[in-house]
């Protein structure tokens, strides 16, 4: 039927015959066609028309359209009017939220929006929060439920669960109807919460996709009380409607913040300024403290250091009248020391009574006092007004100076002002001001008392020095003479060899100190004492002596110091003596003094003295070493014959060595055959040929190396080894020279004089050189003048053997003795060996004097036959003067120095 209306309408428009039956009674191009069915029966369309019933048709055709017309019109007023009220609402709520209206009378102005476009008697709003999944509702309003939620609070929405609200929050979408219809268009089962209504209009209120909140009107009277238009409506104005709400709690949010930040700062704010005004108040206390403090270690008059606390006091609390009250030393008495007051001049002392200033005493503690306080005391009988204590004073405020734990005093501030009072704080304050004056009279009283023990000490020790300095003069003086007794010799009065040695020792000490302080000892022995004394006896001796001391005395000066050490030996230091020259004046004085006749028992005595001399250098460590040296001196100066002085020097230091332990070492070392010769070869000035060798000993020394005969051979002459150690050495010489002596050549060897006080010395020589297999033809000896000297005869006769034997004789280091060569012609000789001390100037510009001595000589030789050489030629010079003055033989480092045999050849 449908199928053939639209077919006909369609074609009617389109302008062709309907294919089936049906006329169009009218079509407003559009929306509404009225069309009346021709059943075939009736006949066909034309029929219809023709039956003449087409004007009527067409009359009702129009006013049908008429009608429509109509009703599409009254249909356009009523959707206008339903937008105009839109668009009321709308702006009613932006007006609204934009309003300073509060948020209660902006949910009514709300809710009544809402009524205004639809039934709204049973409204509310309520916003859903996704994080805690609540709901709060604000605004409810309800006829029938009377089961109210609690507004502005969360409600979790498991209470709501599958309830319409809850459905409306999950599934975020509109819910309209009835119960059933409702369960139709939620998305699980639907339960009722609260009343059951007969119509139900809910819509969420979305931001962003998000589900914010709902909007709920309901009916629990009418049916079909909500359109689709309504829920349109609805959801519209709850967009705005959540716009406003969120509008009005920013806004509300940010005026609480506001409000709160505000507050905050104003409590922030005003906390500060509390802390700030603190702060300066404890500065201020802090720097008076601080003040008070310092005064209390300054040492200060009493009276000053009280005033300068006052005024200390006086930044920290009221103090024009402050006063200092101290206990006397009994305790029975309260004294003043300091006190300033408007009223009273001073406080005069007084025997403790029922002061509030006894009462701090008695108690020991802080008091404040007000009238009111002041009565309690007084009726407690603790206190009393009496015109003694003084002015009575509205308040006051008393604390006690303690010493430990005893009190000593009070310190006080007094008000005779109504508007003056005294607190706790203050009290404080002075409690620690009382602190720091307790302190400061505690200091200032033992330093008094330090004091006081001080002087007592000083006095003490005083007197006991006193006592001690005499007591110390009588030991001294006893001492001294102890001393005196201990360091002097009874007979002479003279200073002991003990005094001497300490003498000594302080003289190698200050040497120590200071190189230039030598120093010198004088050893003295009486010659012929023994002959005094046995022939005159002891009294005269004893005289002898006692005589020299006293000459002794007169030849030398302070500091220097005469001893006698023992029988008729003295001793002489001098002292800061810098050369031995000095320590020779004073030895000569010395035997000049004693010189002088003496006259003893009747007689008179001629004395003399011998005397060693050793300067004291950094040599000497000990006293003994310089008693020593000193006493080898004498020792020489006695056996060079007596009334003479000899100064110890490096010869005799030599001689001085430890003879026993060098003659120890000289005998082992002759046992293992330490001891050999070394030759040095004697030349034809001309053509430097070898003529002969001359021995000379060496010591193979298994620590020192090889050593000259200068530094054994005087040790081995005093120990008696000498000739020993030659015999020895000549073996060798005489062993190894068969090898190295040729044809027409020779080899000499050193005599010492000792070897002519044996009269067998020849018989020895031959003997050995023979049993060597030494030819004696070419041995020749050398002796020295002294060996001539000693004992000419017996000397001559053995030169003269050994002559007969083939043995020749040289004169060694000639012009060094005194013998003129007139002398030595009485004595077998060979060849003469001119000394080295006229060879060594000789080829240098200053050479006149040897020049003139050495041409003597080599004429002199030259008119008795005899041989010369030089000796110690070194230079191409000397050689040459020494050739151009005739002499033809030489010796010396020029041509060879003393090598072992092996060093030569053949
Ligand atoms: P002397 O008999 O006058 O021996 C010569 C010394 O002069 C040697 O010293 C020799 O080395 C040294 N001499 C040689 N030519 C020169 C030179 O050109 N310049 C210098 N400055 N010196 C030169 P040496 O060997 O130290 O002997 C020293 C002394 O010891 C000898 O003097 C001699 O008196 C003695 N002596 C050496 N050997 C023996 C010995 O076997 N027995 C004994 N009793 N005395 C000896
Ligand atoms: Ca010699
Ligand atoms: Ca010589």
């Amino acid at each position: 039927m449908l199928d053939a209306a639209e077919s006909v309408l369609a074609a009617v428009r389109a302008g062709v015959s309907p294919a089936s039956d049906g006329y169009v009674l009218c079509d407003d191009a559009g929306a509404v066609a009225l069309l009346l069915p021709c059943a075939p029966s009736q006949g066909s369309r034309r029929a219809l028309a023709s039956a003449r019933c087409e004007p009527m048709l067409d009359a009702a055709g129009k006013r049908l359209a008429e009608l429509l017309t109509a009703r599409r019109l009254r249909s356009s007023v009523r959707q206008l009017a339903q937008s105009e009220r839109l668009q009321h609402a709308l702006f009613a709520i932006a007006d609204m939220a934009g309003s300073d209206h509060d948020m209660p009378t902006m949910l009514r102005g709300l809710h009544e929006i809402v009524g205004g476009l639809m039934y709204a008697e049973n409204f509310y709003i309520a916003l859903f929060d996704s994080e805690s999944d609540s709901l709060r509702f604000l605004y409810f309003v309800d006829t029938v439920d009377d089961e109210d939620p609690v507004l502005d609070a969360p409600m979790p929405m498991s209470e709501l669960m599958y309830g319409c609200t809850w459905y409306l929050v999950r599934d975020a979408k509109a819910l309209m109807g009835p119960v059933d219809g409702l369960r139709r268009q939620v998305s699980g089962p639907l339960h009722q919460h609260g009343a059951s209504s007969k119509d139900w209009l809910g819509v969420p209120m979305m931001r962003h996709g998000q589900v914010r909140g709902v909007v709920v009107v309901q009916s629990y009277g009418q049916e079909d009380c909500y359109s689709d238009a309504d829920r349109a409506l609805l959801g519209f104005v709850a967009e705005h409607i959540l716009t406003a709400l969120e509008r009005k709690q920013d806004q509300a949010q940010l005026e609480r913040r506001v409000a709160e930040r505000t507050r905050q700062l104003a409590e922030t704010n005003q906390i500060l300024q509390e802390q700030v005004r603190e702060r300066e108040r404890s500065e201020q206390v802090q720097t008076s403290l601080y003040k008070i403090a310092a005064l209390a270690n300054v040492e200060d008059e009493a009276a000053r250091f009280y005033r300068h606390i006052h005024l200390a006091v006086g930044e920290l609390i009221n103090a024009r009248n402050f006063y200092i009250a101290l206990l006397s030393a009994d305790g029975q008495q309260i004294e003043f020391p300091y006190f300033v007051d408007d009223k009273d001049s001073a406080r005069p002392p007084r025997p403790l009574g029922r002061g509030v200033s006894e009462y701090v005493i008695r108690t020991g503690r802080p008091v404040l006092v007000d009238p009111a306080r002041a009565r309690e005391l007084m009726e407690a009988g603790e206190i009393e007004a009496s015109p003694v204590v003084g002015t009575i004073s509205l308040y006051w405020l008393g604390v006690p100076l303690l010493d430990a734990d005893k009190v000593i005093g009070v310190i006080a501030v007094q008000s005779y002002s109504e508007d003056l009072a005294y607190d706790e704080r203050d009290a404080e304050l002075l409690t620690f001001v009382s602190y720091q004056i307790a302190n400061s009279l505690q200091r200032r009283n033992s330093a008094e008392a330090l004091r006081r023990l001080n002087a007592e000490l000083e006095q003490r020790v005083q007197v006991r020095t006193r006592e001690l300095r005499e007591q110390i003069a009588v030991r001294e003086q006893v001492e001294a003479q102890l001393k005196h007794q201990v360091m002097h010799d009874p007979l002479t009065g003279l200073p002991n060899r003990l005094y001497l040695r300490d003498r000594i020792e302080r003289a190698i000490a200050g040497l120590r100190r200071n190189p230039e302080r030598c120093y010198a000892l004088l050893y003295l022995d009486v010659d012929r004492f023994k002959l005094f004394n046995d022939s005159l006896g002891h009294l005269a001796g004893d005289e002898v002596l006692r005589e020299v001391s006293r000459r002794l005395g007169d030849c030398i000066r302070e500091p220097d110091v005469v001893a006698r050490l023992s029988g008729d030996e003295f001793a002489v230091l001098l002292e800061d003596v810098p050369l031995p020259k000095v320590a020779c004046k004073v030895a000569q004085r010395i035997q000049d003094a004693l010189s002088q006749p003496m006259h003893v028992a009747g007689r008179d005595l001629q004395t003399s003295a011998s005397i060693g001399i050793a300067i004291g250098d950094a040599r000497y460590t000990s006293t003994d070493q310089l008693l020593h040296d000193a006493d080898v001196a004498l020792y020489r100066a006695k056996s060079a014959g007596r009334q003479r002085f000899v100064l110890f020097d490096d010869s005799l230091q030599r001689q001085a060595l430890d003879v026993l332990g060098v003659e120890h070492e000289l005998r082992n070392a002759l046992v293992r055959r330490e001891f050999e010769p070394y030759f040095q070869p004697l030349v034809d000035l001309a053509d430097g040929a070898v003529i002969g060798y001359e021995a000379l000993v060496r010591w193979r020394h298994p620590v020192r190396g090889v050593l000259p005969p200068g530094e054994f051979l005087p040790v081995a002459e005093d120990s008696g080894l000498l000739e020993a150690i030659d015999w020895s050495m000549y073996r060798m010489a005489c062993e190894a020279g068969v090898a190295l002596v040729g044809e027409g050549q020779f080899m000499t060897i050193n005599i010492s004089p000792r070897h002519f006080q044996n009269p067998q010395f020849d018989v020895h020589l031959l003997k050995l050189a023979r049993e060597a297999g030494f030819d004696p033809a070419r041995l020749r000896i050398e002796v020295t003048e002294s060996t001539l000297l000693g004992d000419p005869d017996a000397v001559a006769a053995i030169l003269e053997r050994l002559r007969e034997a083939c043995v020749d004789a040289a004169l060694d280091d000639f012009g060094t003795g005194y013998s003129s060569l007139t002398y030595v012609q009485r004595f077998p000789l060979k060849m003469i060996k001119i000394d080295r001390s006229f060879v060594e100037p000789l080829g240098r510009g200053l050479s006149q004097r040897s020049s003139a001595i050495v041409a003597a000589i080599l004429a002199l030789a030259k008119s008795l036959g005899l041989d010369v050489v030089a000796e110690g030629i070194e230079t191409e010079a000397q050689r040459q003067a020494l050739q151009k003055m005739g002499c033809v033989h030489g010796q010396g480092f020029l041509f060879g120095r003393p090598e072992p045999a092996s060093h030569w050849p053949r």
